[in-house]
């Protein structure tokens, strides 16, 4: 049997809702044999998570996932296999997490101009980590009765045209794979299919996360369609990047996307793990 890889996945850390060492334990349970947790702009829960790794007997790759915007669009860039003790990465992120307080504090005036009153303080209450996102905001909303499912918090409330939201201003994409070069790990796109890039707008974004330094495309998916998988596995090759795979797994309440339950990669794919087994080729 080959081992299974999952590598993007979601801890209390971030805005999962496992602790990291009951993910790891859901993961080792699940057959995932390395296992990389990628929380949003933190790497608060990679110690536990290695701890528990140890004792349950998977092997646990350090990672984040990292707000970029680009071209006036968030996009989302995996760093995998990082250090986590970075100077140059955590004085990063934790200026995102500020922003994301900033921006929390937005979010919540919006809402309460269209007469939700005590969203900060109510999205807060869901917060068991070092940052905040619109997730904790979607749960206070369904908490309270404004809506009837996380997804439906998000529709009307937390995306484009909708009441609460605030347009993201996060770091740009050079420096986010600065940041993951310094901490000696390699840079991937995730969910590249979630971004709803034209074409030539998505070849675009490769070639310039490729010409910053940025080595893999996550081409399998928990949120990938079949379809997605194939244009993104020859995107791969066609621009020579790493292929990477991962859930985003953030909690049994999506029982939809499981750990580890992914397709393999399809062939041809160079798969990313080769990046550092074979660490010269990060350097
Ligand atoms: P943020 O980084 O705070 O803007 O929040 C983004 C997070 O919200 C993503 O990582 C997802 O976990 C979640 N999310 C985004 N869109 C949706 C959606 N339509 N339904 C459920 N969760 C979503
Ligand atoms: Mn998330
Ligand atoms: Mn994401
Ligand atoms: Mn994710």
């Amino acid at each position: 049997m080959p081992i299974r890889y999952d590598l993007h996945t979601h801890s209390i850390a971030s805005d999962g809702t496992l602790p990291p060492e009951q993910l790891v334990q859901r993961a080792c349970a699940c057959g995932v044999g390395v296992l990389a947790l990628t929380d949003h702009d933190t790497t608060e829960g990679v110690a536990c998570a290695a701890t528990a790794a140890q004792a349950a007997g998977l092997r646990l790759v350090p990672g984040v996932e990292i707000s970029v915007t680009w071209n006036h669009q968030t996009i989302h860039v995996l760093g995998l296999h990082i250090e986590c003790a970075c100077r140059v990465m955590q004085d990063g992120l934790a200026g995102l997490r500020a922003y994301r307080d900033w921006r929390a504090a937005e979010i919540a005036r919006s809402l309460q101009r269209h007469g939700i009153e005590g969203a900060y303080e109510g999205a807060r209450a869901h917060v068991r980590g070092s940052i905040i996102s619109r997730s904790h905001f979607a749960r206070f909303l369904v908490q309270h009765g404004y809506c009837c499912s996380v997804r439906d918090a998000f529709k009307r409330y937390l995306t484009r045209n909708g009441a609460g939201y605030v347009p993201g201003a996060w770091a740009g994409l050079e420096q986010v794979i600065t940041w993951i070069r310094d901490a000696g790990g390699a840079a991937v796109i995730a969910h590249p299919a979630r971004y709803r890039l034209s074409a030539a707008r998505l070849r675009q974004l490769i070639g310039e996360f490729k010409e910053c330094g940025g080595i893999g495309l996550e081409v399998v998916s928990g949120s990938h369609a079949p379809a997605d998988v194939t244009t993104m596995a020859a995107h791969a090759q066609r621009y020579g990047l790493f292929a990477s795979c991962g859930s985003d797994y953030h909690g049994p309440e999506n029982p939809w996307v499981d750990l580890g339950c992914l397709p393999e990669l399809p062939h041809g794919c160079t798969p990313v793990w080769r990046a550092w087994e074979d660490s010269a080729r990060l350097a």
